[in-house]
């Protein structure tokens, strides 16, 4: 059958072969037509209402990104009182992927909950049984669910990390270091958009061994404990030589040897080394403190982490940082009305600034 409604909606699925059957488009008052396919003509679409996808049915295509446009669409030939074929080559894994797109956000209820895709798309199998979403369209409605369908994708973290770790992944396929204006230096961004340590994860701070600057807190910590887990099963329970980081913006200077230090925003886009050392960012110390491989590296514990910025822990020093205060509040305990705490000793700053380097005979390598 060419296409099918996805029961108690006016909503079509079909294949190419859909758009050729005109006495059936008329019967089932089709006004809007979703095209998920590179189509090379349309010759067929005329006196339709038309919204184009131009992608292919692969894993690693970006059909996330086209969820908002389609969704309102669909909804904007809903609402006119018509109806929509969503269509793609087969009926099976692309229109699929949109229907259930749309579904989804259209069961987003007031509390902001929606259906999971395997629920939309069992809605859309019992009109049409083979439909079947490719494993990476998948992933990506799992994303779209995990964001609470939003209209906006585009300053969503979790699209905008995703789309990071794309892009990475497109450059070292083609054998060079990500550009940098896709790089996400977690510590540039706003602050809504930076990467939150989970409240279980203990605070701590890491400094040069070498100059005691401040290298980096907890929450620009990649963790690959479920890794370095599985590995354990495996037999080879080494310890972590690595601390692996989100790209920060001190980084630069490592990642990207060539862009001028004068302006770290400029729009580099010239070659950078796909892999390389890490150096303190104290410029007096410049000390080795690790290195990075965009194409990922191996931790000791066997672990793969993709990409990677490690710094080694021989070389930095990592700080637990204790609850900070021991005033009486901090410990729980209430002072009656009135009573002010008394003044905790001399903080020692664990995000004090960093000590200057002394001079002395350790910095005669420089
Ligand atoms: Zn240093
Ligand atoms: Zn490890």
């Amino acid at each position: 059958m060419a296409m099918n409604q996805i029961p108690g909606h006016n909503i079509y699925i079909g294949g190419v072969l859909a758009l050729k059957n005109k006495a059936a488009l008329e019967r089932a008052n089709i006004t809007h037509i979703v095209s998920v396919i590179r189509l090379r003509s349309d010759e067929f679409l005329s006196g339709y209402q038309h919204h184009k996808i131009d992608v292919d049915d692969i894993d690693d295509e970006n059909i996330l990104g086209s969820f908002p446009d389609a969704v309102n669409f669909i909804q904007s030939g809903l609402d006119s009182g018509g109806s929509v074929l969503v269509h793609c080559a087969m009926g099976k894994s692309r229109s699929a992927t949109i229907c259930i797109a749309y579904l989804m956000r259209q069961q987003r209820d007031a509390e902001r909950r929606s259906i999971t895709p395997n629920v939309a798309l069992g809605m859309i199998r019992e009109g049409r049984p083979f439909c079947e979403p490719n494993e990476g369209f998948m992933d990506q409605l799992d994303l779209y669910y995990n964001m609470v369908c939003p209209d906006d994708l585009e300053s969503q973290p979790i699209y905008q990390r995703w789309v990071y770790r794309r892009e990475v992944e497109e450059s070292v396929a083609c054998g060079r270091a990500p550009e940098m204006r896709s790089v996400r230096f977690e510590d540039e961004l706003p602050q809504s958009e930076q990467q939150t340590a989970k409240p279980t994860e203990r605070e701590v701070e890491i400094k040069c061994r070498k100059c005691r600057r401040g290298i980096a807190s907890s929450k620009y910590i990649i963790s690959h404990e479920k890794e370095k887990r599985e590995n354990a099963k495996a037999n080879t329970n080494a310890d972590c030589a690595h601390i692996f980081l989100h790209p920060m913006k001190w980084m630069r200077s490592s990642l990207y040897p060539s862009a001028s230090d004068a302006n770290p925003n400029a729009q580099f886009t010239g070659d950078a080394p796909l892999s390389g050392r890490l150096a303190c960012p104290n410029p007096t110390c410049g000390a080795n403190i690790g290195k990075f491989a965009w194409q990922g590296m191996q931790c000791s514990c066997k672990s793969w982490v993709v990409p990677a910025i490690g710094l080694a822990k021989a070389r930095v020093d990592i700080k637990e940082l204790v609850p900070g205060n021991s005033t009486p509040a901090a410990l729980g305990i209430r002072l009656p009305p009135g009573m002010q705490p008394a003044q905790p000793a001399q903080p020692v700053g664990p995000t004090g600034p960093a000590e200057p380097v002394k001079p002395g005979p350790e910095r005669g390598n420089l």
